[in-house]
């Protein structure tokens, strides 16, 4: 048998193993579409007339197996029942490898993720490849869904449920090794041997992976609901199950249905059809394209820094600089004398630990790690970001220094917060190549970055800007200079209306639970703990003379006796071990006004942020928020959300409460411009 049916190509080879190789036509990641499911259908009737001795599957794209289901196609189901169809087609197909005459081996290279990883439970055997573009998961909790085609009875039949259900609740992907460990692959292999040692399992066949007694034991009837009702409480604590139903329908399918195969294949699929019909799926698998969007920002390859020097070793400096040598950058750091570098090299080489698992890797991070108290590689950079504290003379200062020092073409880059860049730039020979690259605090956690530019900023520099911050696996959000730019810009108005409504009396407890009962991470009062008060006052004296916000008396209270949030131990609330201690009964008072209050400004202030062309569009100013604050993802964004809650109602919302509250709730000029 040889022959191409589009995205399948296959061909027998002297052993009579039938390869049949997936490679997605006009694409360069393999997808597993309804027509691409159609084709293996057919290919599995052709080798059910003739099976030949064994099957591999495996990906002819240069990189990555199977990236997982189309995601597309979930977007145009329009109800249960036919989400249903879609789903027991691709779990009657998957049933059909999974009982074929003949040995089956998944060969994993790259990526293989959600129904990928679905397609190589059904085979009899995973061989995966061995290096550290290799990653296996099953994702789907992040799009709101779980996996559908057999995976979640398959995934829990096969390995140590503590395992399997760790991977699906949490969505995380695994290396080939880990994958190995836990029994989702039977074989981690080197570039080399994989395509040997997926022959000579395929023509010897082993004995399959099964489950191991501790397995057997935690899978029996009563432990296993004890263990499910403990993973719920343990998810509960990351994820509440009104927002994010997922994790919790794994439990539930795995808890009731386990032990009956074929009944547990259809509950699964029954909990995806539901799932997959909210609106919840809708806007997750957007964020899923908003993030995409970012990671798309740009071109990567049109700028190949590998020396960046930071100048300013404190909380972000010295975080920056960490982040950039642990992927893989050589850094010089710059202070002003050596000890207020210390802290910085303490904090990198925690970050290595958490981060890299071999001594090796950690040493050789902390090698390309490199004290310069005489700024010696601002000569040798690529990327030169200053981030030094904010004092417009100290950084024009430092400007003037290294301009001439500077390799021509390289990026000139400030972490300014609040001084505009339109400023800092007087004293450049060449203003134009100066450019924000705004990190958020902590670094290592905030996956956003805000590429500032200002009208006279030069192309390329920002080009480069963005094409440096996809090396360093960030996303990078192009956004005009104008006080508190994109993010903290939005976060201030609803920080200062918690900071109201505290005044007003209101318990810190109510404010945070009004907050993440709508989806926010963390509530605006903890936060502004988290973050320091000091900190929170300096932005919002700086925005609130560029934007006329009021700031209330209370917050500089607490900055004047002290008490700066969690790193002071005392803030709005009292911190036991970094822990905020919550009055359990506290008065939660009117939690609805008080939701109102904190979101209306937090949306009032992304429609008026459209209306400046703070960012190009609706959806950079969506994916800006939701990676920039965290803003409840299941939501779709700020502007997604107001468009599901209807703009007309929201603004007459508004402005009833701009009756009630006062004139900071006018509705913002630019909500026309949401519904175009
Ligand atoms: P920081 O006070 O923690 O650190 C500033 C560092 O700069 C200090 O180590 C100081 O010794 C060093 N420094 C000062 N003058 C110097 C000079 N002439 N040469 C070399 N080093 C010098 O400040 P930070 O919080 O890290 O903030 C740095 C910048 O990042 C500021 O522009 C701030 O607006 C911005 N920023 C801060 C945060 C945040 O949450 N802290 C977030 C985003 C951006």
């Amino acid at each position: 048998m040889s022959e191409t049916i589009v995205d399948w190509q296959s061909h027998c080879d002297d052993d009579g193993i039938l390869w049949l190789i997936l490679d997605k036509h006009n694409t360069d990641t393999n997808v597993l579409s309804v027509s691409v499911l159609e084709q293996l259908d057919s290919l599995l009737d052709e080798i059910n007339n003739n099976p030949p001795r064994a099957i591999i599957f495996r990906s002819g794209k240069a990189k990555g197996f199977i990236a997982g289901a189309d995601v597309n196609e979930f977007l145009e189901v329009t109800s249960t029942q036919e989400a249903l169809i879609m789903i027991k087609r691709g779990q009657t197909l998957f049933s059909r490898i999974e009982s074929l005459p003949c040995p089956t081996v998944a060969l994993i290279e790259g990526f293989c993720m959600g129904g990928g990883t679905e397609l190589a439970l059904a085979c009899d055997y995973r061989v995966a490849l061995d290096d550290a573009g290799t990653r296996i998961g099953l994702p789907e909790v992040k799009l709101g869904i779980h996996p559908a085609y057999g995976g979640v009875v398959r995934a829990t039949s096969m390995m140590n449920p503590l395992k399997s259900l760790e991977i699906m609740l949490s969505g995380r992907a695994l290396t080939a090794s880990a994958a190995r460990a836990i029994g989702l692959v039977d074989s981690a292999q080197p570039k080399r041997q994989i395509e040997r040692a997926a022959r000579n399992i395929a023509l010897t066949q082993p004995g399959r992976q099964s489950m191991p007694f501790i397995g057997k034991v935690l899978s029996l009837p009563g432990i296993r609901n004890l263990l499910a009702g403990y993973m719920k409480k343990q998810v509960a604590k990351k994820v509440p199950r009104q927002h994010y139903p997922a994790p919790y329908a794994i439990l539930d399918v795995w808890a009731n249905f386990y032990g009956d195969n074929k009944r547990m294949m259809e509950e699964e699929a029954n909990s995806v059809a539901r799932l997959i019909q909210g609106s919840k799926v809708r806007s997750l698998i957007r964020v899923f394209f908003l993030q995409t969007r970012l990671k798309g920002l740009g071109d990567k390859k049109s700028f190949n820094p590998s020396h960046v020097h930071i100048i300013g070793a404190g909380t972000m400096g010295g975080d920056i600089a960490a982040w950039c040598a642990l992927r893989g950058f050589n850094v010089t750091l710059q202070d002003r004398e050596a000890k207020y570098l210390s802290n910085a090299f303490k904090r990198a080489h925690q970050l290595f630990g958490k981060r890299l698992k071999t001594n090796q890797e950690r040493n050789a991070a902390l090698d390309r790690l490199i004290p310069d108290i005489d700024g010696d590689g601002v000569a040798r950079a690529d990327v030169v970001i200053e981030a030094i504290f904010e004092d417009i003379d100290a950084k024009q200062a430092i400007y003037k220094d290294i301009e001439p020092r500077m390799k021509p073409g390289a990026v000139l880059a400030t972490n300014t917060s609040s001084i505009p860049l339109e400023t800092l730039a007087t004293v450049l020979k060449e203003p134009d190549r100066l450019v924000g690259i705004h990190f958020f605090n902590p670094v290592a956690m905030m996956p956003l970055v805000e590429i500032v530019q200002t009208a006279s900023s030069s192309e390329e520099t920002v080009q480069h800007a963005i094409a440096f911050t996809q090396h360093i696996g960030k996303l990078p959000l192009p956004v005009k200079s104008s006080p508190g730019f994109l993010v903290n810009r939005i976060l201030m108005p609803y920080l200062v209306e918690a900071f109201t409504l505290y005044d007003e009396g209101v318990a810190p407890e109510a404010i945070d639970k009004a907050a993440t009962d709508f989806g926010m991470p963390m509530g605006p009062v903890e936060l502004a703990d988290t973050v320091g008060l000091d900190i929170c006052q300096s932005v919002a004296q700086n925005l609130s003379a560029a934007y006329g916000i009021e700031v209330p008396e209370g917050l500089n209270r607490f900055v004047n006796s002290k008490q700066l949030g969690k790193k002071s131990g005392r803030g709005f609330y009292n911190y036991d071990k970094g822990k905020p201690v919550r009055d359990k009964d506290a008065d939660l008072g009117d939690q609805k006004m008080i939701q109102n209050r904190l979101v209306f400004r937090f949306l009032n202030e992304a429609a008026a942020c459209l209306n400046e062309g703070i960012v190009t569009d609706k959806d950079l100013l969506d994916a800006g928020i939701i990676f920039g604050t965290g803003f409840a993802p299941f939501r779709g964004g700020p502007m997604h959300h107001s468009l599901q809650e209807g703009v007309e109602s929201l603004v007459a919302a508004m402005s009833d409460y701009e009756a009630k509250f006062g004139q900071r709730f006018h509705p913002a000029e630019g909500w026309s411009l949401v519904t175009e």
